[in-house]
Parts: C-alpha cells; sequence; structure tokens
C-alpha cells in the first residue's frame, strides 16, 4: 500500500451549506495526522488548471459557520472527457497530490471516480442541498436548505393570511421532492407537489375548498420546482378555487446561510472518517450516511443505488392539514 503524503481538498457541482465545516474537517483531520494539504479552487476546473495552493492549520478558521465554500465550486464539461481527466491526473502528479477529497454530488463523484481509475486516491463526501444522493440517507446542506424554506414560509404565510390569499411556494429539487416534503410537513402545508407523483390540481383544488369551508383562511401550497411550471400551477389553482392566488419561487435564497448544527457537526464527522479512509489506503469510496451511521460504499455499487421520498409521511402531511 502506497504511503500518501499530501491530500487535495476540491468543491464541485452546487454549493452546500456545510461544505465549509467539510473543508475544515478534511483539513484538520489530514494536517493532525502529519500530511501536507492543498486547496484546490473551483472544483475539476480548477484542478485541470492547476489552481492550487497550500494550506494549514490555519487557512479553514472561522469558516465552521460559513455557508457557500470557500474554494469557490465550479462546473467542468472538459472534466468529463478522457482528455480532461488525464490532464487532473498530470496536475495531481506534478503537485504531489496524492489523494483527492471530492465534496459534490454524484456528477463530482462520477469525476472523482474517472481521478481513481487513473491511480489518485479519491473519496467523495455528500453535499447538495436536494439530498438526491441515493446511497446516503443525507447530504450536507439539506436541513440548512430547509430550515431556511420553512423560514421564508413562515413569513409569506403571515401575509397570506392577511389578505385571505393562496400561496404556492416554490422550493428547490428538480428530480426529487425532499426539501419539498420536509418544508410542506414542517409549515402544515395544504398541499404538496412533488416530482415524484403525478400532478392532480383538482385534488388540491378540492383540499383547498373542503378546508375553506370548514373555517380554513389561507393556503400555502408548497412545489419541488420539478413538478412544472409553478406560475401555470398557481393560476390554475386560482382558477379553480376562486381564491387569489401568489406565487413565490425561494431560489436561491435556499442555498446560502449559516449552516445548522446539523449540517456543520454531519460535515465535521464525514470530513474527518473521509481522511482516515484515505489513510487506511481506501480509495473510489463515498461516504454516506444509513440509518443513522456515517460508513463508506464504493462509488460503482453506490451510483446504482436508488432511494425513495418516504411517502408515508407524504400521506401523513396530507391527512394532517386539512
Ligand atoms: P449537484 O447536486 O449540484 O448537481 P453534482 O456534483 O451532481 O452536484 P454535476 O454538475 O453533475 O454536479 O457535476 C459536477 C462536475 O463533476 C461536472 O461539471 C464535471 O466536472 C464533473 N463530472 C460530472 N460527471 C462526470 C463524469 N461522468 N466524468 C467525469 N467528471 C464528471
Amino acid at each position: 500500500m502506497k504511503e500518501i503524503k499530501t491530500i487535495g481538498i476540491l468543491t464541485s457541482g452546487g454549493d452546500a451549506p456545510g461544505m465549509n465545516a467539510a473543508i475544515r474537517a478534511v483539513a484538520r483531520t489530514a494536517l493532525y495526522n502529519n500530511l501536507r494539504v492543498v486547496g484546490i479552487r473551483r472544483g475539476f476546473a480548477g484542478l485541470i488548471n492547476g489552481d492550487i495552493f497550500e494550506m494549514n492549520l490555519r487557512s479553514v478558521k472561522n469558516i465552521i459557520m460559513l455557508g457557500g465554500t470557500f474554494l469557490y465550486s465550479a462546473r467542468c464539461p472538459e472534466f468529463m472527457t478522457e482528455s480532461g481527466v488525464q490532464r487532473g491526473t498530470e496536475i495531481c502528479k506534478e503537485a504531489g497530490i496524492d489523494a483527492v477529497c471530492v465534496l459534490g454530488g454524484d456528477g463530482s463523484f462520477k469525476g472523482a471516480a474517472a481521478l481513481a481509475e487513473h491511480g489518485i486516491q479519491c473519496i467523495g463526501i455528500p453535499c447538495t442541498i436536494d439530498n438526491d444522493i441515493s446511497a446516503s440517507d443525507y447530504t450536507i446542506g439539506f436541513d440548512t436548505a430547509v430550515n431556511t424554506a420553512i423560514d421564508m414560509v413562515d413569513r409569506i404565510r403571515d401575509t397570506s393570511q392577511s389578505h385571505d390569499r393562496c400561496s404556492v411556494v416554490e422550493v428547490m429539487g428538480r428530480h426529487a421532492g425532499y426539501i419539498a416534503l420536509e418544508t410542506g410537513v414542517s409549515c402544515g402545508a395544504t398541499a404538496i407537489l412533488v416530482p415524484e407523483l403525478p400532478l392532480d390540481l383538482d385534488s388540491v383544488s378540492d383540499k383547498i375548498l373542503t378546508s375553506l369551508r370548514s373555517g380554513k383562511q389561507n393556503f400555502i401550497i408548497v412545489a419541488a420546482e420539478g413538478v412544472g411550471d409553478t406560475s401555470k400551477i398557481a393560476e390554475e389553482i386560482q382558477k379553480k378555487v376562486g381564491i387569489e392566488t401568489r406565487l413565490t419561487v425561494l431560489g436561491h435564497v435556499q442555498r446560502g446561510g449559516h449552516p445548522t448544527a446539523k449540517d456543520r457537526s454531519i460535515a465535521s464527522f464525514m470530513g474527518h472518517y473521509g481522511v482516515e479512509l484515505l489513510l487506511k489506503g481506501k480509495s473510489n469510496r463515498v461516504i454516506v450516511s444509513q440509518n443513522g451511521k456515517i460508513m463508506d460504499l464504493d462509488f460503482k455499487s453506490a451510483f446504482n443505488m436508488t432511494k425513495h421520498l418516504d411517502m408515508e409521511l407524504y400521506r401523513a402531511s396530507q391527512e394532517i392539514s386539512i
């Protein structure tokens, strides 16, 4: 087993609150174990451009509480080609990087797996607000994003209530309804629209009208962005129920902000765990949380896994908010 001397850290794909806490944990654990640590800016784009800097214990001071990523993030189509990966491998060799910690989503892990195939030890740490990495029950950033969305929906409800309105709130989640479900349950939304289920605006409208008859005065519909054109959905609901219906798209506000305790602690633990894996000579692994336990899987089996929205929670939420 080749002993590693230098670890590189990069963040790739969409940023997520808690990435900084994970970077800090990787850097500090590696330095604690007398390894050299380098930061790679802007994901794989920075790697192939050699945008690399030395890190010491103080390089990661005062970042645990910050959203975003102080290493910056990027998408790099060039790394999806064989020549891009070869270039990344050469740069690693030139910079003396034996191992790379990749913080990102499934796409970034494909990049990490490609780099591992070229002999660079790689591990992935799941960071995405969407919680849509199948192998892991939880991804860093999700809790912060949901708490931000809840705060926003609570504010929307205040004004919605004052004007007897219905509010459709679009949250992130192009392919997965995790943010929508968690936010909707936590805000008592009348309806939660997720991409995993067919859109049924007749049922939503019937539900609004039934609760209107029982004295309910304001209605929150939480919709994941993947369900379709939410402005059309708001228009359609207004037409069907005759109540003024406004749309609010939360957008990138969900991606920023101070990470919650959950995101800081899980990021710290995953970062620490990842370096320990590399020290044991492991490569091609993604760190995951399964049933509350942090563990690791090889990239290939992780890519083949599937994860489903908790339909029991969905059903319960719909029965509660009547
Ligand atoms: P997000 O959750 O924000 O979508 P992600 O990591 O899945 O995060 P992607 O845009 O899919 O984001 O991928 C990020 C980067 O990873 C890409 O820009 C590219 O550099 C690299 N990447 C993605 N897929 C591959 C692949 N098949 N081979 C090599 N590199 C890849």
